[in-house]
């Protein structure tokens, strides 16, 4: 068994479809009825992942994968990045993170609003051993919300996809897991996912 060792609901639908058509039980903290504290206090996005991995991966004695994500805007030094959940305070929601990137922006052209989606994606062995992989996905930062999908930044990041102007939140979920940074971070682990499902795999989940 797999465990995504995530509380994002929106981050277990993304993964699961990424995942979609590998062998094997893929479960959820949620599924699990699993509480556990996921620690994030790295300042990187492969240390955060990492952590998270390792939490669950000892705790249920299985495989775990773990994501860490964040956007990084570059007229605002790459930030919020590995702060992204919490740009506008530990409380806050994606609407406050949103209307807070906006007016940081306020006035920037189109041509300073570059920005990138990144993660980090952490397999960890119920022995402890961790695979690291990293996506990056490159767009810019809209003057507005657009789109009903999704979550976080994605109503105001329009990415830079081949005949695509809209923003994340105006895609299909399955071609947001082609292209975004999640996907292209958990895609580089399927290798080694793919050996563990197999009975010639060494250590069995
Ligand atoms: P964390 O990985 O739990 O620290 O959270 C990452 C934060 O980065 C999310 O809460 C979002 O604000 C943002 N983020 C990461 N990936 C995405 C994405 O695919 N779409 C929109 N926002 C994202």
């Amino acid at each position: 068994m797999l465990i995504l060792a995530t509380k994002n609901p929106h981050k277990v639908a993304e993964i699961r479809l990424i995942l979609a058509g590998l062998p094997g039980e893929v479960r959820s903290l949620a599924d699990l009825g699993v509480e556990l504290p996921l620690p994030e206090e790295a300042d990187t996005y492969a240390g955060n992942a990492r952590s998270k991995a390792v939490a669950v991966a000892t705790h249920c004695r299985t495989w775990a994968l773990a994501d860490d994500s964040g956007l990084e805007v570059d007229a605002l030094g790459g930030g919020p990045g590995v702060r992204s959940h919490r740009f506008s305070g530990p409380e806050a929601g994606d609407r406050d993170n949103i209307s807070l990137l906006l007016s940081r922006l306020a006035g920037v052209p189109p041509s300073g609003r570059t920005a990138r989606f990144r993660a980090a994606a952490v397999l960890c062995s119920p022995r402890g051993e961790v695979w690291v992989a990293e996506g990056r996905w490159e767009g810019f930062i809209a003057t507005g919300p657009r789109g009903t999908g999704g979550f976080g930044y994605d109503p105001v990041f329009i990415p830079r996809v081949p005949h695509w102007q809209g923003t994340v939140a105006e895609m299909e979920p399955a071609t947001k897991a082609v292209f975004s940074h999640r996907g292209q971070a958990v895609r580089a682990l399927l290798p080694v996912l793919r050996a563990l499902v197999s009975p010639a795999f060494p250590v069995h989940p």
